[in-house]
């Protein structure tokens, strides 16, 4: 039988896997897959178990990590971890940039030529179109946080996410983008996928199975195929992409994630190149 390591080295299996660390977050954009709030359920993991998943995913042979939320800087002990996690494999770990005061900024340098990438969003080159869709001054925290991590020799990457109509924007994203000195390839540019509360406002590119790469995502409630998969409507999390319960070990989860992806034609997880 085909293991995870060799599907993974082979290029069958994509190598990350992600972690929900939590799912709640100190802002509400009107588009968020999960429904994060500050008010919103936790769903907080610890650091110990956060770590397990990390080792276990070394052991089983893949080869990056991600930590995603919520907004994951909102965990007391999520700089620990990720020191932790960095010194088993690559991580890049995923945040919304507007904790960034001083406090957190001297804390976060320690994450400075690790192997680890912090990415931010940062949708649109116009502070009020920006911020309509995330919180009042975000475009100008996000942009002072990407510069200040920079400096400090954190590696930063940024994330666009795109309604459908906004393709003239694109040059004038890419400018910013680079005049903040990210390189190119370090500048994500996904569309708006429709789940958690894009899909209660009817906005952003509709999504199965089919549409999205099968990379093994685990939460507090199980694991998924995509971390695309754990989006909540109406305070309750969708299954559709729910690959099983169980998250310990993680070899059940991986196995089913691997058994599916076989059964799946080449080429089919990755439509939309949403990554
Ligand atoms: S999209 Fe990101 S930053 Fe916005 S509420 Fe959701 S988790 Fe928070």
């Amino acid at each position: 039988m085909e293991t995870v390591a060799t599907a993974v080295a082979e290029g069958k299996l994509p190598g990350r896997v992600w972690i929900y660390s939590n799912t709640h977050c100190n802002l509400s954009c009107n588009y968020c897959m999960t429904e994060s709030s500050p008010r919103a359920k936790r769903r907080a993991m610890s650091q110990e178990r956060m770590v397990t998943i990390g080792r276990e995913a070394k052991e089983l042979g893949f080869t990056a990590l991600g930590v995603t939320g919520g907004e994951p800087f909102l965990l007391p002990w999520l700089i620990p971890t990720l020191l932790e996690l960095s010194d088993l494999l690559p991580v890049v770990v995923l945040t919304n940039g507007t904790l960034f005061n001083k406090k957190l900024l001297a804390a976060t340098a320690v994450l400075a030529d690790r192997d680890l990438k912090v990415q931010i969003s940062l949708d649109r080159p116009d502070p009020v179109r920006n911020d309509i869709s995330r919180s009042t001054g975000n475009f100008h925290a996000v942009t002072s946080a990407v510069r200040e991590l920079t400096a400090s020799g954190v590696t930063v990457r940024i994330a666009s996410t795109m309604a459908r109509d906004r393709a003239e924007e694109l040059p004038r994203l890419k400018q910013l983008v680079q005049d903040l000195g990210v390189l190119p390839e370090d500048h994500i540019i996904r569309p708006m996928v429709q789940r958690g509360r894009a899909h209660e406002r009817g906005v952003g590119t509709p999504v199965g199975e089919g549409d999205l790469s099968g990379e093994l995502t685990i939460t507090a409630e199980g694991a998924f195929w995509s971390a695309f998969g754990p989006s909540v409507r109406g305070g309750r999390t969708d299954t559709d992409l729910l690959l099983c319960r169980t998250t310990q070990p993680l070899n059940l989860a991986a196995s089913t994630l691997l058994s599916l992806h076989g059964s799946m034609p080449r080429g089919h997880d990755a439509q939309l190149g949403i990554r």
